[in-house]
């Protein structure tokens, strides 16, 4: 694939931003986007940054009846210096890339589209917010756009990219949330479209979340959906546990999102000589520890919340307290450090930030 040129069309208007302190998760956008276009003789082609507006569609579009697309989630975080950066922010576009693969949608260039993620943030840096916790999240998805009702991959797409202030995750601190294990319905299988960043995965996943915030849930912890067994993630996050002073998640298996977030967990335990391990965990293993008193904590991983405490599992009925509902050590670290680094002050031996710049 060629280098183009992004061509830039500057917006006339600009729209008032929101007060840092009452921003939400993905409601308001910024004054541009990015475009680019694929149809099969010219490749991706005339990418471009234009003012934010709706887009226009043939109502026949592949992505309204099969749902063939897929996104990314990424934040860029203003430092105390008042530069912009971003987190790893090339492992995304990986993983854009997987998603593509699997669902048979041409693959971007990878460093390409990180220029143009680039060259928006920069152009719409004012919208990064400042308040403590805030962030720009960045959206980047590819929608199959060729008007066809047969169910063959689109042979016309979009990759756009959207950008939006967002709040803190929470608002006094990390908090524990309380998680039902799911029984009945499951998230994804082996074989299926689990390890894709896909739409009809987060469809799917709306009945079970429904019911259980009815009971005053916040997530679900899925299960495998062959066995209804092993442990995958919770809600839209990966999970792991700390038994015994061991940490452990859940080994990638075909169905589970290998998230950077976990990636990034991972690697940070390995380099505080914090024992972790991938493997397959079942929620029988996670029982029973918990009534050996051996399960210190839980917690889920993702780029909007960064580490979720998890301070209480039903399961069966039974009510699984851990930590006493209290956000645990490991947590707290991660937590502090992560941000730390996505924020600038905490030094990043890892290399994991990139500055955006000009
Ligand atoms: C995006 C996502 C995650 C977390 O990935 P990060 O890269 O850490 O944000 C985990 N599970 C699911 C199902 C996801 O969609």
């Amino acid at each position: 694939m060629t280098k183009q040129k992004i061509s830039t069309r500057i917006s006339e208007s600009k729209k008032e931003k929101p007060a840092s302190e009452q921003l939400e998760f993905g409601r308001v956008f910024t004054d541009h986007m990015f475009v680019m276009d694929y149809k099969e003789s010219k490749g991706w082609h005339d990418p471009r940054i234009v003012p934010y507006q709706p887009i226009t569609l043939d109502p026949a579009s592949i992505v309204f009846h099969y749902g063939q697309t897929v996104f990314e989630g990424l934040k860029a975080y203003e430092t105390k210096q008042g530069e912009v950066q971003l987190f790893r922010p090339e492992k995304n576009m990986q993983r854009l890339n997987r998603s593509n693969d699997r669902m048979c949608i041409p693959r971007i260039d990878e460093a390409f589209a990180l220029e143009a993620i680039n060259q928006l943030v920069h152009l719409d840096r004012e919208w990064v917010p400042n308040a403590p916790g805030t962030s720009l999240y960045i959206r980047p998805f590819i929608i199959s756009t060729e008007p066809y009702l047969g169910v063959a991959p689109s042979k016309q797409y979009q990759f756009i990219v959207i950008l939006s202030p967002v709040g803190a995750y929470y608002k006094e601190g990390i908090n524990p949330i309380r998680i039902a294990v799911e029984n009945e319905f499951v998230r994804a299988v082996k074989g299926g479209t689990g390890e894709a960043k896909t739409a009809g995965n987060y469809a799917s996943s709306l009945k079970a979340q429904e019911i259980v915030s009815e009971q005053g849930f916040a997530q679900v912890l899925w299960l495998d959906g062959l066995e209804k067994k092993y442990i995958e993630e919770v809600g839209s996050m990966n999970v792991f546990f700390k038994i015994s002073g061991e940490v452990v998640t859940p080994a990638l298996n075909g169905s589970i999102l290998e998230g950077v977030t976990r990636n990034s967990v991972i690697q940070l335990l390995n380099h505080w000589d914090v024992p972790v391990t991938e493997r397959k965990i079942s929620m029988d293993e996670v029982y029973q520890a918990y009534k050996d008193g051996l399960l210190e904590e839980a917690f889920g991983a993702g780029t909007a919340a960064v580490i979720s405490p998890i301070g209480e599992l039903s399961w069966n009925g039974e009510s699984l307290v851990i930590n006493e509902s209290q956000t645990g050590d490991i947590s707290k670290k991660l937590y502090d450090t992560l941000t730390g680094i996505q924020y600038g002050s905490v030094s990043d031996p890892f290399g994991w930030t990139v500055k955006v710049n000009e």
